[in-house]
């Protein structure tokens, strides 16, 4: 079994180290939020009191962070994973980021002679608390076959995605297509609403017709239907409406640079815009839900 640091105890990372922990390895956690650690802690995580700390030694290191800068600074910082990890060390950013910093760390990762992968997830909180994300891989094929067994105890797909960056860009465009169908789902489920649906007997029709999605069946925006869902809890954040405005505008940033026409995507970024704006970036994205029966801000 590995020793694995781990940079990054939010949302996902949290409950992705439980599942590390419970396959046997010794897992080093640290967070720029002290509670994150503690709450890491309690499932059996080694709390660190730096990253450095977290990373001298390690086999692994993991990185769960929010945006592309915070994966730099982690990475390329003075005391950061390129001046502390052992040389042999195997680094694995799931983070979701753009193109552009992720390039950066893979060309920074090889120059310094480390073995590096892009490994984004797909599958939210349900998913990593359950060890079934799908990760997208991206990197040298034997760092991606590497990878694989530290990956496995969180995972249910682990897909190689080709080389450098295209585990990002797989994630990307993933969730570009999710935030889309989220926002179809937000419209057909008001509308189903006000034409007299019972809200249980559409999600029932909608989920085993060609309706259906991810969004859907983990969260619907009407509340009392899908256990998993925000709506059932005051939206409180699953997935933040910030982070996912920041998923589509690297969808719109990454086709800007291929000359991409990306119309819908482009409006549903508009409707997380709305959401921010009104001050609820720190609660879930399935929010968007408030702007097609107009009750934002209520
Ligand atoms: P989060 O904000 O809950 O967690 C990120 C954590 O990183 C925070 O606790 C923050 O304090 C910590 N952090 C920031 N900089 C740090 C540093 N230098 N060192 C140590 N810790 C640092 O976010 P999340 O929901 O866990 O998402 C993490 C990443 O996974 C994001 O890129 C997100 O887009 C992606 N993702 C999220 C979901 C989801 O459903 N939440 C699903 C798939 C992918």
């Amino acid at each position: 079994m590995a020793t694995i640091a781990w940079l990054g105890l939010g949302h996902m990372g949290g409950p992705m180290t439980a599942n590390l922990v419970k396959a046997g390895h010794t897992v080093r956690g640290f967070d720029l939020v002290p509670a994150a650690v503690d709450a890491a802690a309690a499932n059996g995580v080694t709390p660190a009191a730096s990253a450095a700390e977290a990373v001298a030694d390690a086999d692994v290191v993991f990185t769960m962070l929010p945006k592309g800068e915070h994966a730099l600074a982690a990475y390329t910082g003075s005391n950061g994973v390129f001046a502390t990890a052992r040389p042999d060390a195997l680094l694995i950013d799931s983070s979701t980021i753009d193109i552009d910093s992720c390039r950066t760390l893979h060309d920074q990762a090889e120059a310094k002679g480390f073995r590096f992968v892009d490994a984004p997830v797909s599958g939210g909180i349900s998913g990593a608390k359950a060890g079934t994300l799908t990760f997208m891989v991206g990197g040298a094929v034997g760092d991606v076959e590497s990878a694989r067994e530290f990956i496995e105890p969180m995972a249910g797909n682990v897909i190689p995605t080709g080389a450098a960056t295209t585990g990002q860009a797989a994630k990307i465009c993933n969730n570009l297509m999710l935030f889309i169908n989220l926002a179809s789902t937000c419209e057909g489920a008001v509308l189903a609403d006000r034409l007299g649906l019972d809200p249980k007997v559409f999600w029932d029709i909608a989920s085993v017709s060609s309706g259906d999605s991810w969004a859907l069946r983990t969260w619907y925006p009407i509340p009392g239907i899908v256990e998993t869902a925000a709506s059932n809890n005051d939206f409180a954040p699953t997935f933040t409406t910030d982070l996912a405005n920041k998923d589509i505008g690297l969808a719109i940033a990454a086709a800007k640079s291929t000359g991409t026409p990306l119309q819908i995507g482009e409006h549903v970024q508009k409707l997380l815009q709305q959401v921010a704006d009104a001050g609820f970036g720190g609660k879930d994205c399935t929010m968007i839900v408030k702007l097609v029966d107009e009750s934002l801000g209520d």
